[in-house]
């Protein structure tokens, strides 16, 4: 997963210090679960999971370009990203976490951000 997501990348940060601002208090990257999720609510037991756009192809958005060269390897590696993220996401489901994916795009739109954690959230 490293080479999918680093950790602290900007879009990580900026959803952490809003839901942090919201008085949400959480836990990061419990390694015990599937995908190591960004962000862990425990008492709440939500996670929010922070998809870069481009590894994790975000549908319909301009970010999520397709390489001109080595086309047929980067399909491959995106398709392999995308069945990691759904067995992540069903595994999670399936012991009873509600998760909320933020797009790293929607990072930058803070106040549309905020609502979607609160309402996620609350
Ligand atoms: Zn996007």
């Amino acid at each position: 997963m490293s080479r999918v997501r680093g950790r602290d990348t900007t879009p990580e940060i900026i959803v952490r210090k809003l839901a942090h601002g919201l008085g949400f208090r959480f836990r990061l990257q419990k390694r015990e679960l599937p995908g190591k999720p960004d962000l862990v609510f425990p008492a709440r037991k939500k996670i929010i999971l922070v998809h870069g756009c481009f590894w994790h192809r975000h549908r319909g958005c301009p970010k999520a370009t397709m390489p001109k060269s080595n086309i047929d390897m980067w399909k491959e590696k995106f398709r392999r990203n995308l069945d990691r993220d759904r067995k992540n996401l069903a595994e999670l489901e399936q012991v009873g976490w509600r998760v909320l994916i933020v797009w790293q795009c929607e990072t930058r739109k803070l106040q549309m951000l905020q609502r979607k954690l609160r309402r996620f959230l609350a």
